[in-house]
This record gives structure tokens, sequence and C-alpha cells, in this order.
């Protein structure tokens, strides 16, 4: 599946959390529109790339509505 990250700085972390969302429409560079929500997009998007559904890497996570659509894929 094919998902763009989210990036999310963690309160007393150094390292960021990623949540991948699958992306709307076209991919592009500047905002990326996505699956889950009509207002909401990535302002810096990460470069998309194929994400396991089953996503087990520490510190990044699917958002939970993206992963619903990326599992009825
Ligand atoms: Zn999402």
């Amino acid at each position: 599946m094919i998902a763009t990250a989210e990036r999310v700085l963690a309160p007393g972390f150094w390292t960021d959390l990623l949540t991948w969302h699958v992306p709307a429409g076209g991919v592009v560079e500047a905002f990326q529109a996505i699956a889950c929500s009509d207002q909401e997009g990535l302002v810096v998007p990460a470069a998309p790339r194929g994400v396991a559904v089953n996503l087990d890497v520490p510190g990044q996570s699917w958002c939970p509505g993206c992963l619903m659509l990326a599992q009825a894929k």
C-alpha cells in the first residue's frame, strides 16, 4: 500500500513519530490530501512509499482511518 507520512513530534522524545496515511488524489510535494479527511492534509509530507498494512516498526503507525481503507483494498 502506498502511503505518505505525517511527522508527529513526540514530547519528551528525540525521534519523531510517523503516522502513515493513504494519499488521496494525486501525489504532490506541497500539500498532500489524505484519504481519511476532507479538510486535513499534510503540509510537508514525507515521500510516499510502500508501507505494509501490518506495519511493525517502532515509532511508526498507521492512521486508524487510513488503515481501514488500506485493509479494504
Ligand atoms: Zn489518515
